[in-house]
């Protein structure tokens, strides 16, 4: 089953407490990256951006930032936002809430932010409720599905193409399986979102 925007019991279920999109007077849209930082795909996906001045912003797990951390002060030096993407990419759903909280602040041992994306975006109740003390918890409005072995690198562009609009967050991966379509997606939504006036901005931080 397919979920290029969140469905509505999702959306019933985690409540207010989660952020699915940005209202904005500006026409924004809001890119982010799981998964990373690698160094097959992150500074790919960097050169991209800058040759249009987006700024987006990376969610990142732990465990990678520990194995690439020159990556991941590139990406920062470069002006984009990093969020916690947990440190072992944990499904909350099938992980008791201390595990789960415990893993999500390991990250803090290699960097610091305050926005947190669950991995899958799966995560219970009493989860939101124990990291939203730390945390602003950001989902999405748009999914690219770059990440499925089903859906091509022009269908990947048309999910975000049909999706899009001000204020939305949208979803891609710096991840080796998504690699192939969010570099050929990605220069063209640029290009097409920037000549209709959009511009490309970092979630803010707390
Ligand atoms: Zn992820």
């Amino acid at each position: 089953m397919n979920w290029i925007n969140p469905p509505i019991f999702l959306r019933i279920y985690y409540g207010t407490d989660v952020i699915w999109n940005i209202p904005s007077k500006e026409k924004t849209i809001f890119l982010t990256f799981d998964d990373g930082p690698l160094p097959e795909t992150t500074p790919e996906i960097l050169t991209i951006l800058k040759k249009y001045n987006a700024k987006a912003t990376f969610f990142h797990v732990g465990r990678n930032v520990k194995q690439h951390p020159h990556i991941y002060r590139q990406v920062f030096s470069e002006g984009h936002v990093t969020g916690n993407h947990s440190f072992d990419h944990l499904n909350g759903w099938k992980t008791n809430t201390n595990n789960y909280v415990g893993n999500v602040k390991k990250c803090e041992e290699y960097f610091h932010t305050n926005l947190f994306r669950p991995p899958f975006g799966r995560i219970k109740f009493q989860q939101i409720k124990n990291l939203q003390k730390d945390y602003k918890i950001i989902l999405w409005s748009v999914l690219s599905y770059d990440f499925h072995h089903r859906v091509t690198k022009e269908q990947c562009l048309e999910n975000v193409k049909k999706n899009t609009k001000s204020g939305s967050i949208v979803v891609f991966h710096d991840s080796l399986k998504a690699r192939e379509k969010v570099l050929y997606a990605l220069p063209k939504l640029l290009e097409y979102y920037s000549k209709m006036g959009y511009q490309f901005a970092a979630i803010p931080a707390l």
